[in-house]
């Protein structure tokens, strides 16, 4: 049995970044607070927390005189604000990308348009965005788009993990409520690879195994890109939940993984899958 590898699966680089700034904040100051957790994935918070990188709910429960991580997501210029106003540390793990979102959604409201964003209600990235600007739209389906009332000027930026399958059926609603409307695609460039990879993949292995956790948008995102293409796609978290009688009939397997999956966890699903086809030589990097 043939094993592939997405190139782009798993940890992009803002996510890499920030797991990285928590544990090397951890071990200076001893330990390290986020608000909410800072990727989808149960066993590295697990790993964090040991590390001594904390998870809270509130921004009142970080302690006097402790370190707060902002995460890759991005953050509320209000929650900024308040965090610069207690006696705590601030260290920014925003990435990069998203801080650029930022950037356009407040050029295209400088430049007089209503502003809309198409991505899940309620996302921590998304409602970072949002906080940027006064009032913009959320829009996460072609259902919402068509509800849409008809506006003159207005600009759209995108949550930096959507399918551009989905921006482009909403883009076309839009236009057609929208006299002059600017588009800027701000899905990242790690979304889109790992996305058209996924998409090859699944129409050409027998098999495709996503690695992510249910809690990640992102790896039920790749789940759902290879289901339409390959009905034996499976999402699983660990190298436990694989089953042998999933590849029976199997000559060739596909492996993908959402943008909060540590590489460890691929490992394990990899060593797994060449045990259970008795396959001593090593995966094809798929790019
Ligand atoms: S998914 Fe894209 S925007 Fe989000 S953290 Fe990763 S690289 Fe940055």
């Amino acid at each position: 049995m043939k094993i592939f590898i997405a190139k782009d699966a798993g940890y992009c680089f803002g996510v890499r970044d920030a797991v990285n700034i928590a544990y090397d904040t951890a071990s200076e100051h001893g330990e390290v607070y986020m608000l909410g957790t800072i990727v989808h994935n149960e066993r590295v918070i697990e790993n964090l927390d040991k590390a001594g990188a904390k998870v809270v709910n509130d921004f009142e429960d970080v302690p006097d005189g402790k370190t707060l991580l902002f995460r890759a997501h991005g953050t509320s210029p209000e929650l900024w604000k308040k965090a610069k106003n207690k006696n705590i540390n601030l260290v920014d793990g925003t990435c990069p990308l998203v801080t650029e979102i930022h950037h356009e959604i407040k050029t295209l409201e400088k430049e007089g348009r209503k502003t809309i964003i198409i991505g899940d209600h309620g996302h921590d990235e998304v409602v970072a965005i949002a906080a940027q600007v006064e009032k913009p739209i959320i829009i996460a389906n072609i259902g919402e788009a068509k509800k849409m009332r008809r506006i003159k000027r207005a600009g759209i930026v995108t949550q930096s993990t959507q399918m551009i399958e989905n921006v482009q059926e909403i883009i076309n609603v839009l236009m057609q409520k929208v006299y002059d409307l600017r588009f800027i695609n701000t899905i990242c460039f790690p979304t889109r690879r790992n996305h058209e990879q996924i998409k090859e993949l699944a129409c050409q292995c027998d098999v495709m195994v996503v690695i992510g956790s249910f809690t990640s948008a992102n790896s039920k995102r790749l789940t759902q890109l290879s289901l339409e293409r390959n009905k034996r796609s499976y999402q699983v978290t660990s190298a436990e939940e694989l089953k042998e009688e999933m590849f029976n009939n199997c000559a060739s397997v596909g492996i993908s993984a959402g943008a909060s999956t540590p590489d460890e966890i691929i490992e394990e699903v990899v060593t797994k899958i060449k045990k259970i086809s008795k396959n001593s030589e090593g995966a094809i990097l798929y790019e």
